[in-house]
């Protein structure tokens, strides 16, 4: 009866398991390799990720590939916008952080000065155009990648108090909120509008101050409307009129991130 019993439960936990695990699939659909991820849910949804347009589908266990092929056919002409989107925008190159080496602050190129020390790495903005990074020469490209994000960070910690006051002006009745400033692959910015807890993209303080603007702005806006809701569009047409004419801008980037790891 014992191993009955355990034959029994480990029958039933298969059955768990192969019902929880997603299955995944590729097919070629007028040209175009869909990666398909069945699991347990309700709805199919069809994305294009970057940086290199990946079609992808999430959808029910049992949903029938022809109503696969016929979402995918009917979104072609979506799809094939997203790729071309994704394929103009300005990719940055893999850095490798030594001497010489141009690198973006708030939108201006400067250029890395390398300075051997033993003490804590660090890096300072010197001039116009140059960066002064404060470690040492040999160390990976991985560690050098970290103190560069730290001195973004700090870059966008300084800037965030005066938008803050700035913003908090223009929205009223702002609820009590948090920032965390992270590397992110994929956003620009995130809002959990229940935690009230704003992420924002390290990276932004690579480019111009009306782009961390406009992503902050965005976020502050989630924290009333969690979704991209006609009303989440009116209360960013209302606060921020010209954020249309910026995000049309930032669009044109990638975060570019991913080959830095
Ligand atoms: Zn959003």
């Amino acid at each position: 009866m014992y191993f009955f019993g355990q034959k029994r439960k480990y029958l039933y936990l298969c059955r768990v398991n192969k019902k929880i695990m997603p299955k995944e699939e590729t097919l070629h659909i007028s040209g175009i390799q869909v990666h398909i991820t069945r699991k347990a849910i309700k709805g199919t949804y069809l994305s294009v990720k970057p940086p290199n347009g990946t079609v992808s589908i999430r959808t029910p266990f049992k949903a029938p590939k022809s109503v696969i092929r016929y979402l995918v056919t009917e979104k072609l002409p979506w799809i094939r916008r997203q790729q071309a989107r994704y394929a103009a925008q300005e990719r940055e190159q893999p850095k490798q952080y030594c001497a010489g080496e141009t690198h973006l602050l708030l939108g201006k190129h400067r250029t890395l000065h390398l300075i051997p020390t033993d003490g804590y790495p660090k890096v300072t903005p010197h001039g116009e155009d140059q960066l002064h990074f404060h470690i040492d020469p040999e160390a990976p490209t991985t560690m050098k990648a970290q103190h560069l994000d730290a001195f973004y960070e700090e870059i966008l910690r300084n800037q965030i108090p005066p938008l803050a006051a700035k913003w908090h002006q223009t929205i009223p009745n702002l609820p009590t909120y948090i920032i965390t400033i992270k590397r992110m692959k994929r956003r620009w910015g995130s809002c959990h509008s229940l935690k009230k807890h704003i992420c924002l993209n390290v990276a932004l303080a690579k480019y111009p101050l009306p782009f961390l603007e406009l992503v902050f702005v965005h976020e502050l806006v989630h924290l009333f409307e969690a979704n991209h809701s006609p009303r989440f569009y009116d209360l960013m047409d209302q606060y921020h009129p010209q954020w249309r004419k910026v995000d049309r801008e930032l669009k044109k980037l990638s975060i570019g991130f991913a080959t830095c790891q």
